[in-house]
């Protein structure tokens, strides 16, 4: 099937060349996750507890941490306690990962599509102002390749209309915004781990949650409705009262994330160092550029090198003739059948569609592995 706006060429071998992404997995984390296995408790026990404890004192200390078997379990529990119900209008990106928007499908909510900004493809505050109304009862948005989104607007707006603000930061670990921590600034925030993110543990994922109210509510709705510690402790009713889902993390997981959390800012570094060489090496090259570099208020989480590249098809032909992976990775969302299955009008993502391109960026590769790809671009497509 060849279709408008997909990836035309086949994907490279993954055991040559430079590769678009590669699994963090810290040298510690076969012993912690073999303790694991040799304990009493695999499923949710007291590594879940102790990686959401840690979760929260480096990225959330003012709001509560749970951890949640995905990045797209998190999000659906975000939407259920932002109180989302069927028919409702949310305003949402485009351009994102699919898991963003799916789960409101799940919810029968009403799907309002909001234009990119077209210099770091994150959501256009501009086109979310003219989308929101009475009806609006949430907002999302998604801190695309790492960089957090303008989020002095966003919330202004969602304060203005008295409606939650949702993030998803599935690719923003790490990254702050005029100082404050991505993670504890809106009222629902979630962070993945799955395969190829900052931190993976294999799949699995953290909602984090402002308001203190909800949390017994959201560790109820993550496990089938159960009050989990009552029914451990031996006083739980034996009844359910509300519809929950199985979205906990186990403790085989939260093991490989307690192990990457703790060189977590080693990872950041890194990401980051190889970023800014990338900006280096990229610079001046007619007909490309690397997205969101000229805003500066603001720290970018460097999960993705995106450019802006024109001729993308011949420019991707020339980087596999030369070994190196690249991909759209994420596509405009109203495009598939199941949310509709027609682009919207949206100018911004219009005028990008056919030239936006991710490059490889992962701990494997080093800075010579950025200037070699610098000087294959420079060489021309
Ligand atoms: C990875 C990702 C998610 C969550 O994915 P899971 O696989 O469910 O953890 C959500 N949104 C974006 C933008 C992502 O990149």
């Amino acid at each position: 099937m060849k279709e408008h706006g997909m990836n035309e060429l086949p994907l490279m071998n993954e055991n040559e060349g430079i590769v678009l992404f590669y699994p963090n997995i810290p040298p510690n984390a076969v012993d912690e996750v073999s303790k694991v296995l040799h304990s009493r408790w695999i499923g949710q026990g007291p590594k879940v507890a102790q990686f959401e404890k840690e979760f929260e004192e480096k990225f959330c200390v003012t709001n509560t941490a749970l951890a949640v078997g995905s990045g797209t379990d998190g999000l659906h529990l975000g939407y259920i306690l932002a109180g989302i119900e069927p028919g409702d209008e949310v305003i949402v990106p485009v351009f994102t990962c699919t898991a963003t928007n799916i789960p409101l499908l799940y919810m029968g909510a009403k799907i309002v599509f909001a234009d990119v900004d077209p210099e770091t493809l994150n959501i256009n505050v501009n086109h979310v102002r003219q989308l929101v109304n009475e009806r609006t009862k949430a907002i999302v948005c998604v801190h695309y390749a790492g960089l957090p989104c303008d989020m002095d607007e966003l919330m202004a707006i969602a304060r203005e209309y008295n409606i939650p603000l949702i993030d998803d930061a599935a690719h923003a670990l790490g990254a702050t915004y005029k100082g404050q921590k991505i993670g504890e600034m809106t009222d629902f925030s979630m962070f993945s781990f799955q395969a190829i993110k900052h931190i993976t543990t294999g799949d699995g994922g953290m909602l984090t949650i402002k308001n203190k109210d909800l949390v017994e509510k959201a560790k109820r709705i993550r496990w089938f409705g159960i009050d989990r510690s009552a029914k451990q402790m031996g006083h739980w009713e034996n009844d359910i009262y509300e519809v929950g889902y199985k979205y906990q993390m186990n403790d085989i997981s939260a093991a490989l994330g307690i192990a990457a959390l703790a060189e977590f800012d080693n990872t950041l570094k890194y990401r980051q160092l190889l970023f800014a060489e990338y900006t280096k090496q990229l610079a001046g090259i007619d007909g490309l550029h690397i997205i969101g570099t000229g805003v500066t208020d603001r720290e970018h989480a460097a999960w993705l090198c995106t450019v802006i590249v024109e001729n993308r098809t011949d420019f991707m032909r020339k980087l596999r003739d030369n070994k190196i992976e690249s991909s759209q990775v994420h596509y405009r969302n109203d495009r598939y059948t199941v949310f509709g299955g027609r682009r919207s009008d949206l100018p911004n993502m219009d005028s990008v569609e056919e030239k936006y391109l991710v490059l490889p960026l992962h701990h494997k590769m080093t800075l010579q592995d950025v200037a070699y790809i610098g000087k294959v671009a420079k060489s021309g497509w």
